[in-house]
C-alpha cells in the first residue's frame, strides 16, 4: 500500500516536472526570435548617428535608438579596417588573424599573384551571362553565425545574404547559406553563383524582370529635403569631392539618365542612394518570398547597404551627397521596420545594425582647418623601396607591396645567402623615413614589438600564411588615396568606431558606454539563440538588458 502510494507520488512528481519543464521549454521557444536580421551599413561612422539625427524620420535610425539598445563605443579591434575583414569579423566573432580575410585583395604566395577575397574559378554565375558570379566563401576560414544556426538544427533554418557588393553578401551568410545575392553591373540584376544553387529562384527572376534598377536611374538625383536644410555638410561645390564620373563639377542635381551610358551603365546606381533603395526592396522581397521567420526554426537574413561606402569614397565625409544618402537610407530602414511590424511583429525579430568600418575626413579639408594629416603615395614608396633593396643587396626580393605590407620572396633571400629577418629590418628602417609613416614592423618582431593598441590591432589582423613580411602603419589622418574623396583602413577611431544597435525580441531600450569589440556581436547572437559560438570566435557576449 505504502509502496503503491509512493509510486503514485513519484508518478505525480514526474508528471508535474514534465509539465513544468515543457512549459519552460515552450516559454523559451516563444521568446526565441523567429528571424535574425543583421544590417551592415558600409562605411558608417559612429558619429553619423547623431550628426544627422535632426534629419532622421521617426521610423528608421531614431526608432532603433529610442526602442533598441545601443553600444556607443563599439570598436574594430584589428587593422586593416576594410570591407571584407569587417563583414567577416561581425559574423564570425573573430579577427583576420583567425578568419583569414586579411583584406579585400591580397598577395597569394601559392599562385604568385593578387587574389580577390571571394573569387572562385570553380563556380559559375547564376542569373546572368557575366562573370560577376564566380564567387564563393571558400577562403573564409571559420564559421559564421548563419553556419551555427544551420548546424544547430540539421540545416532547417534558412540563411540568406544580400548586398550590392558580392563580398558583403557572401562572407556574412557563410559556408552553408541557402543563398547569397549581389548586384551585376552588366545587367542591373541580382545574381548568385553555382556554389549555392543551379538557377535563381522564381521570385528573384521576377524581381529582376521588373527593371527597378532602370527605374531608379531614370531620373536625376536631387536632394530629398530642400538643399538649404543640409546644414551638417559643407558647400555643395567644394574642392574635397571627386568629380562624379564625367560631371564637370560635383553638384546637384546629378543627371543620372545622361551619366549612365558613359559611366558604368547600371553600375552607376551603386554610387547613388538608390543602390540602398534597391537593396531594401530586394531584402523585403526575400523575406516575403522565402517566408523568412514563418517556419519552425529561426531564420537569418544578412543585409549590407553598400552605397554609403561608394558615395563616401567619392564625395568624402562632409558632402551633401553623403548626408542625402544617409537621409534616404534612414527611410529605407523605416520601411523595413514597418514591414516587419505587419509581417511578423517586432517581438519575433532581432535586428542588429553596425558598420564594417568608418572613414577618414579628407586630409586637405583637415589641413584647411589646421589639423595635421596627409596623403601617402603607395606607388612612390614601393618604387623607392624596390630601388633601395636592389642597391643594398644586389637583388630585389620584394614580391608585392599591397595593403601597406611588403611581401618578400623567402626563397630568393635564402638563395642569395641573405637573412630574412635582416632584410625585413632594413626595409622597416627605411620605410620609417617616409612622411606619414607612424611605424613599420618586421613580421618576425610582431610578437615582441611595443605592445600598444596599434600593435595589438596589427596582430589581430595578421595571418601568417596570408599577410606580408613588413607591416606599415600610418600617422593619424594620413590616407593612401587620391587627394579627393576619402578612404579607410586605419586603427584610429574615425575608421574603427562604429554604431552598434540591437532591436526587437525582448530587448529593452538602453545604452552602454563600455568599449566593446566588434567580435562580440556573433557570440551575443549565439547566446540569444542558445547555439554554439562559431569555431574561431574570440569575442564574448554583450550584456543587453532584456524584458522578462
Ligand atoms: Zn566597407
Amino acid at each position: 500500500m505504502l509502496q503503491k502510494h509512493k509510486s503514485q507520488l513519484t508518478l505525480l512528481f514526474i508528471t508535474l516536472s514534465c509539465i513544468f519543464l515543457c512549459q519552460c521549454r515552450n516559454e523559451q521557444k516563444i521568446k526565441q526570435p523567429k528571424l535574425i536580421i543583421g544590417i551592415v551599413v558600409d562605411q558608417m561612422r559612429y558619429d553619423y548617428l547623431y550628426r544627422y539625427y535632426s534629419k532622421w524620420s521617426d521610423g528608421g535610425f531614431k526608432r532603433l535608438l529610442t526602442e533598441g539598445y545601443s553600444f556607443e563605443d563599439a570598436q574594430y579591434n584589428y587593422v586593416p579596417t576594410f570591407t571584407a575583414p569587417g563583414h567577416t569579423s561581425i559574423y564570425t566573432g573573430t579577427t583576420p588573424a583567425v578568419h583569414g580575410m586579411i583584406a579585400n585583395d591580397w598577395y597569394d604566395r601559392s599562385s604568385g599573384g593578387m587574389i580577390y577575397c571571394t573569387d572562385d574559378a570553380t563556380v559559375k554565375t547564376v542569373g546572368s551571362p557575366s562573370e560577376k558570379g564566380l564567387m564563393s566563401p571558400r577562403r573564409e576560414l571559420t564559421e559564421t553565425i548563419g553556419d551555427m544556426l544551420k548546424l544547430s538544427n540539421n540545416g532547417q533554418s534558412k540563411v540568406i545574404g544580400i548586398a550590392l557588393k558580392d563580398r558583403a553578401a557572401i562572407l556574412p551568410a557563410g559556408h552553408s547559406a541557402n543563398g547569397a545575392y549581389w548586384f551585376d553591373d552588366a545587367t542591373g540584376w541580382w545574381i548568385t553563383s553555382s556554389y549555392y544553387m543551379k538557377q535563381l529562384p522564381e521570385w528573384v527572376k521576377k524581381f529582376n524582370d521588373e527593371g527597378r534598377t532602370n527605374q531608379y536611374l531614370s531620373k536625376p538625383w536631387t536632394t530629398l529635403l530642400p538643399i538649404e536644410e543640409y546644414t551638417e555638410s559643407i558647400a555643395d561645390n567644394n574642392p574635397y569631392e571627386r568629380p562624379f564620373f564625367s560631371e564637370k563639377s560635383p553638384v546637384f542635381p546629378h543627371d543620372l539618365p545622361n551619366l549612365k551610358p558613359q559611366n558604368g551603365g547600371y553600375g552607376l546606381i551603386k554610387a547613388t542612394p538608390f543602390g540602398d533603395d534597391l537593396t531594401a526592396d530586394f531584402a523585403i522581397a526575400a523575406i516575403k518570398n522565402e517566408k523568412l521567420g514563418k517556419g519552425k526554426y529561426t531564420d537569418m537574413l544578412t543585409i549590407s547597404f553598400s552605397s554609403t561606402d561608394y558615395v563616401g569614397h567619392q564625395f568624402g565625409t562632409t558632402a551633401i551627397e553623403l548626408e542625402d544618402t544617409y537621409i534616404r537610407l534612414d527611410r529605407d530602414i523605416a520601411q523595413l521596420l514597418s514591414f516587419i511590424d505587419t509581417y511578423i511583429g517586432k517581438e519575433n525579430v532581432v535586428i542588429f545594425l553596425t558598420a564594417d568600418h568608418g572613414a577618414a575626413d579628407n586630409p586637405h579639408y583637415l589641413a584647411d582647418k589646421g589639423i595635421p594629416g596627409g596623403f601617402f603615395d603607395e606607388n612612390e614608396i614601393a618604387a623607392k623601396i624596390h630601388a633601395f633593396v636592389k642597391e643594398k643587396y644586389g637583388v630585389d626580393p620584394i614580391l608585392q607591396f599591397t595593403n601597406l605590407q611588403f611581401y618578400l620572396n623567402k626563397q630568393k633571400i635564402a638563395d642569395n645567402k641573405l637573412n630574412l629577418d635582416t632584410v625585413e629590418e632594413a626595409i622597416a628602417n627605411k620605410v620609417i623615413e617616409f612622411k606619414g609613416v607612424e611605424r613599420a614592423i618586421p613580421a618576425y618582431r610582431l610578437y615582441t614589438y611595443r605592445n600598444d593598441f596599434i600593435t595589438k590591432k596589427i596582430l589581430n589582423g595578421y595571418n601568417p600564411s596570408r599577410s606580408g613580411d613588413v607591416i606599415i602603419n600610418l600617422l593619424p589622418e594620413y590616407i593612401p588615396y587620391d587627394t579627393t574623396g576619402t578612404t579607410h583602413g586605419a586603427p584610429y577611431v574615425y575608421d574603427a568606431h562604429v554604431p552598434l544597435l540591437f532591436y526587437g525580441g525582448n530587448i529593452e531600450h538602453g545604452k552602454s558606454a563600455e568599449e566593446e569589440a566588434i567580435t562580440n556581436i556573433a557570440p551575443t547572437i549565439s547566446e540569444l539563440l542558445g547555439i554554439q559560438y562559431p569555431d574561431g570566435c574570440t569575442g564574448e557576449p554583450l550584456h543587453i538588458t532584456m524584458k522578462h
